[in-house]
């Protein structure tokens, strides 16, 4: 297992427009599993490329049901509204309240590049928002309502 780095909020690499994967290759595959082991050790439910510095448009994402991988997301049909509170691990130590759609349909390519498509509500649809946001260069605190607010976690 290896870690990687994660950007806070002012690095530049989370302002950038990520570039589609046009192949899966080794480093694309280790890539994927370095990202999954980052976001699972820091106990997010959502990590994008560019928030471990690569700036290529693949998100992975566990709402507790198991890993998602996304390659090149495209958000197809978007539904409904969730007010709720939203954090990101670029933004260590706070959370906002962001309205979301609640149900989301999106297209993406898995690891062997093979399309699919993915529907989520409420906090799967809230997850793949927020990363498809960061493959644009865009943070949830852009959309906050209000102020952000500290958060402190219970480590166990
Ligand atoms: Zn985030």
């Amino acid at each position: 297992m290896a870690l990687r780095n994660i950007r806070n909020m002012g690095d530049e690499c989370l302002t950038k427009v990520c570039k589609e994967v046009t192949e899966v290759n080794k480093r694309t595959e280790a890539l994927i599993e370095d990202m999954l082991d980052t976001m699972y050790e820091a106990n997010g439910v959502g990590l994008a490329a560019p928030q471990v510095g690569i700036l290529k448009r693949i998100v992975v994402i566990d709402i507790g049901e198991g890993p998602i991988v996304m390659i090149n997301p495209v958000i197809l049909e978007t539904s409904g509204e969730q007010t709720g509170d939203e954090g990101c691990l670029s933004v260590p130590g706070k959370a906002g309240t962001v309205t979301r759609p609640n149900y989301v349909k999106a297209k993406a390519f898995n690891e062997n590049m093979e399309e699919y498509i993915i529907e989520g509500e409420e906090l799967l649809a809230r997850a793949i928002c927020h990363e498809c946001d960061h493959l644009d260069g865009h943070l949830y605190v852009e959309k906050v309502e209000g102020a952000l607010k500290d958060v402190n976690y219970d480590e166990d």
